[in-house]
């Protein structure tokens, strides 16, 4: 049996980015990941380093405004090696967003511009400064650029998990049981540990580690979403479509993938194809960008559709949660980041909270076996032909 002062579960953004912290601090701690490194809904994420702007569409600072508030600086110290976590190797997809609309777009961010916070994000520009598509002379619509970061998921996580790489171990965990000076891991083709303190960051998987340690709470909530990718001759963008509702229509990222581009699609036309058969959600897809991207031929692209769920604290309703969560009980920590960008936060609030954790003396007593990196969802998908 090999002993061992401080264990996290889950290998996404949370996972890593603490073991990274607490690894700078020569701490004795290890990382499980039974799947791949970087997470299955980090990898997937759509790489947006929100400040707040999206929350705040309804003119109003809500807690959820507040909170994410601060991340866009944290983010910007880690991109330019100063900040909490050497980011300056990670790609930067993008580094503004845009606002489009195909009705009024003032009407839309009316309210949102009463916030002089947001005020300062968001700039008007003129159309020889607009990318490419929506220079063409078919956008009629104004185009506001939001000064907000996205970056390249798989590059994130990459960076992030190089750096730990040596600290993760590649191993599905059978069994987990509390004892009384703390926790007993057993694998199949591994070794048991035994664990001081345990700090469970698995996404969705949180709720069924909870159940083997015999927690009952806290509650996990699954908000699903069915994202759709097209794939082709395109020109890269990132920009939201503004409608009528605080979610945009339609939220676009984009990615290069084999000479090709590939367009991600998220917001409204996510959260409304849950549940939709495959060919259903791409008809769906098509009659958006028709409408609000009439002037681009997307008729040779590639298409598919891709199932994902955002594991978070129960609330009420369902409600998206408005911060992070993290929850100890005696030497178990419980956490969920609610969103990416506001990772910098949860870990603040981790380290805070933890046990002391004895300096590593060594870097192990037993022979890591560390998992893959994760794939972008469009790296393992099968598409539909034009
Ligand atoms: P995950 O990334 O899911 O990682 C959990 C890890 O735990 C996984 O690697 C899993 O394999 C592992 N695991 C699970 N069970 C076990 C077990 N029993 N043993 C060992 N390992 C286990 N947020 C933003 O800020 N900006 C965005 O643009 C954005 N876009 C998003 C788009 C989509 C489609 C989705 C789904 C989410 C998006 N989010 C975004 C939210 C963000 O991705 C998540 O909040 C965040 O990635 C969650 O990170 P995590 O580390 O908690 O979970």
């Amino acid at each position: 049996m090999i002993q061992q002062d401080t264990v996290i579960i889950g290998g996404g953004i949370a996972g890593l980015w603490l073991l990274n912290r607490l690894r700078q601090q020569n701490k004795a701690v290890i990382l499980i990941e039974n799947n791949a490194l970087g997470g299955i809904q980090s990898i997937a994420s759509q790489g947006i380093i929100h400040g707040g702007t999206k929350y705040a569409l309804t003119g109003q600072l809500s807690a959820a405004a507040k909170a994410i508030g601060e991340m866009p600086q944290r983010w910007q110290d880690c991109l330019q090696g100063c900040g909490d976590i050497d980011l300056k190797a990670v790609e930067i997809s993008a580094q503004h967003q845009y606002l489009w609309s195909t009705g009024q777009l003032h009407s839309n961010i009316s309210g949102f511009f009463a916030s002089k916070m947001m005020k300062s994000r968001m700039t008007s520009i003129p159309k020889s400064e607009m990318p490419e598509i929506f220079q063409l002379s078919a956008f009629k619509g104004q185009l506001y650029q939001l000064n907000e970061r996205v970056l390249n998921p798989q590059s994130l996580m990459r960076v992030l998990a190089e750096k730990v790489k040596p600290y993760c171990l590649y191993q599905d965990m059978i069994k987990i049981e509390k004892q009384s000076n703390g926790f007993l891991l057993s694998f199949k083709n591994h070794p048991s540990i035994q664990v001081k303190q345990l700090i469970l960051t698995a996404g969705q998987g949180n709720a069924g580690l909870l159940k083997q340690i015999g927690m009952k709470q806290p509650k996990q909530q699954i908000r699903p979403l069915q994202m759709l990718m097209l794939k082709g001759n395109l020109f890269p963008i990132t920009a939201h479509c503004l409608g009528t509702s605080t979610t945009p229509k339609v939220t676009i990222t984009s990615a290069h993938e084999q000479d090709q581009t590939v367009w991600y699609l998220g917001g409204q036309l996510a959260e409304e194809g849950v549940g939709l058969d495959s060919k259903s959600h791409i008809e769906k897809g098509k009659a958006c960008l028709a409408k609000n991207l009439s002037w681009v031929d997307i008729s040779k692209c590639q298409w598919a559709s891709f199932k994902i769920n955002r594991a978070e604290v129960k609330m009420d309703g369902n409600k998206r949660p408005s911060d992070v969560f993290i929850e100890k009980n005696n030497h178990l920590i419980t956490a969920w980041p609610t969103k990416l960008a506001l990772t910098p936060r949860l870990v603040d609030q981790i380290l805070d909270r933890l046990d002391p954790i004895a300096n590593a003396t060594k870097d192990h007593d037993f022979t890591i076996q560390s998992p893959p990196f994760a794939r972008l969802p469009w790296q393992n998908i099968q598409w539909e032909t034009p």
